[in-house]
Parts: C-alpha cells; sequence; structure tokens
C-alpha cells in the first residue's frame, strides 16, 4: 500500500516541502506519496483525523495551524509542548498521533553544519518576535547563549516571547526594532537572526533589509532565516560589511530532515533534500 504523508496549511501556495520530502523518499525507493494539503481552518479537524487511517506516515504543518493543531493530537513532544506549537505529526503503529516542532531541531542543526556555530556563550541578537523567532529564541537559550536581544516592530511581543523563555542563564532584553540601543548590541553581537518577515520575496517590503547600513560588524555570523530569495537584502549588506552569512533554506531542508527520520526511521538523505529545495526554488522564481 502507497503510503501517505503530506503537509496541512491555508493557503499553502508554493510550499517547497513537497519536492524535498518526495525527493528523499524517491531516495529510498520508498512506496510513499508527499502531497500538498490545502486546508482551511473549518476543515482541519477532519484532515487530522484521516491521518489515523492505514497507510499514513503523517504530516507537517504550517501557517496557519501549528497552535490549532495541537488540540487535535494525543501527544506532544516537550519541545512542542514548550513552543506551543506542531509543525509534524506522526502516526504512531497503533494509529495514535503524535506532535513534534522539528524547528528547534532545523535551526540548530543549520547553524552547527552549514556555518560551524555553537551559540554557547555567545552575544545574539534576533530580529523578530513571531512564530519562527519563538522555535529560534528556544533553540538558542536551550544552546546556552551567553546573551539575546530580541528586536521587534512590535516591542510588546518581544517582551511577552522573553518572559516565555526559561533564559538558562542568559541575559534577555527586548528592544524595538528602530531602537539606537540595538545598534550598540549588533556592534558587540557574535550572531544576528532575522526572524521577520522583512526581505522576503512576495512581503510587502522584499526589497528592506531590517537593520540600517553600518549596524554589521565583520566579525559576525549573520543569519537570515528567510529563505526566498537565497540572497536576501540583509545577507548582501552583510557581505558587503565582511561578515559571514547563511540563509534560510538549509533550516527548512534540516527541519524537514527530522520530520522524515520520525516518518520512516531511516537516516535523511541530506544532501537530495538540500539539493531538491535549490532546485524547486529555482522553478518558482523563474
Ligand atoms: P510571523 O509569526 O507572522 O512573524 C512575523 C515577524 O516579522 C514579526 O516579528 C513581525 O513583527 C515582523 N514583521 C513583519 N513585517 C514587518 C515590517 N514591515 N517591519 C518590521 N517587522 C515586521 O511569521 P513567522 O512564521 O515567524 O515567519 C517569519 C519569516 O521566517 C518568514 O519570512 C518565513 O518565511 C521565515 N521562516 C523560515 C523558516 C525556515 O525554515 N527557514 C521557518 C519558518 C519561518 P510584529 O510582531 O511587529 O508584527
Amino acid at each position: 500500500m502507497t503510503q501517505r504523508v503530506g503537509i496541512f496549511g491555508y493557503p499553502l501556495g508554493h510550499s517547497m516541502s513537497p519536492a524535498l520530502q518526495q525527493a528523499a523518499l524517491d531516495e529510498y525507493a520508498l512506496d510513499a506519496l508527499y502531497e500538498a494539503w490545502p486546508t482551511p481552518p473549518d476543515r482541519l479537524a477532519e484532515a487530522v483525523a484521516g491521518l489515523r487511517e492505514p497507510g499514513c506516515y503523517g504530516a507537517n504543518v504550517t501557517v496557519p495551524h501549528k497552535e490549532a493543531v495541537m488540540g487535535m493530537l494525543d501527544r506532544l513532544d516537550q519541545q512542542a509542548e514548550a513552543i506551543g506549537a506542531v509543525n509534524t505529526i506522526v502516526t504512531e503503529s497503533d494509529g495514535k498521533l503524535a506532535g513534534y516542532n522539528t524547528d528547534i531541531y532545523g535551526f540548530l542543526a543549520s547553524l552547527s553544519s552549514e556555518a560551524g556555530f555553537d551559540p554557547a556563550g555567545k552575544r545574539v541578537v534576533m530580529l523578530g518576535a513571531g512564530g519562527a523567532a519563538k522555535a529560534a529564541a528556544f533553540a538558542l537559550v536551550e544552546g546556552n547563549v551567553a546573551s539575546l536581544d530580541i528586536a521587534n516592530r512590535t516591542v510588546a511581543r518581544a517582551e511577552a516571547l522573553i518572559a516565555e523563555l526559561r533564559s538558562n542563564g542568559a541575559e534577555t532584553s527586548a528592544f524595538a526594532i528602530d531602537s539606537t540601543g540595538l545598534a550598540d548590541r549588533c556592534a558587540n553581537a557574535d550572531l544576528i537572526v532575522n526572524c521577520t518577515s522583512i526581505g522576503m520575496r512576495g512581503s510587502p517590503s522584499p526589497d528592506a533589509s531590517p537593520l540600517l547600513d553600518g549596524a554589521i560588524q565583520p566579525g559576525c555570523l549573520v543569519y537570515d532565516i528567510v529563505y526566498n530569495p537565497e540572497v536576501t537584502p540583509l545577507l548582501a549588506q552583510a557581505e558587503e560589511a565582511g561578515a559571514r552569512t547563511l540563509g534560510g533554506l538549509p533550516m527548512l531542508v534540516y527541519q524537514g530532515a527530522a520530520a522524515f527520520e520520525k516518518w520512516t526511521g531511516m537516516s535523511a538523505p541530506v544532501e537530495v533534500m538540500m539539493a531538491a529545495a535549490r532546485r524547486a526554488m529555482e522553478e518558482q522564481t523563474r
């Protein structure tokens, strides 16, 4: 029986997950099909219940369902519970549904494998305080950063995120994204991470960088989790400043790799998934 697996979201737009997951399934010649399942909120419970049927690995979950889906599952792993969001559902052998969040793994694995960066003891400035920022902030605190400054357009949201983090000894503070204090923090940062949608193709601000010119110092690693385009305005600005850069595609691939391993019990072919994601992005931008 062909195994089913797919992604719930609404609208789904051009999700890259079908391309990178199908490439991984095909690499092992598994009889399995990964599909896009655009699902409006009022159909989500019914669609999730369908995962209990035989012949299903589970699903990925994206915007706007990552929180709502939690109440439809039988159990949640610790990280999903801590972040309050699920991006991967696994159908277990008895039909029970388990919820995971593989974004934390995707964030840390991309930092370590692609940039050789260990967050322990580092000073980090994070831009943004939405869903992706939350996973990144939990990951950084888990990785024992020395300090984490969160800057956001809506400062109250950055403050709320800091209040939710068990800071693990890290110094934390919230800033407005356009504050002068932020420039000092950036000047002393080992890592600057953009988790806003500024610079994303198709967003209201595709040509903008979240930072002013001069804010980035050469010794810093600048990580933009926006993956489309591959070189965002922030990354171009960082390259010009002589800083090291990391784009968002590896995070997408590593969170997908962790989901693949949970569904199949097999080691994810990361290089194959990365190449498939790059091809899918090139096709989208053609
Ligand atoms: P979200 O929950 O909607 O959060 C959006 C964030 O961007 C908020 O902090 C928001 O600030 C800020 N923002 C949006 N427009 C802004 C503007 N014009 N000026 C200043 N700040 C602005 O979105 P999300 O799910 O966290 O996703 C954020 C980005 O990360 C997206 O581009 C997404 O594609 C990317 N992402 C990448 C991966 C990956 O695997 N690489 C995974 C997840 C997400 P306010 O709070 O003030 O509104």
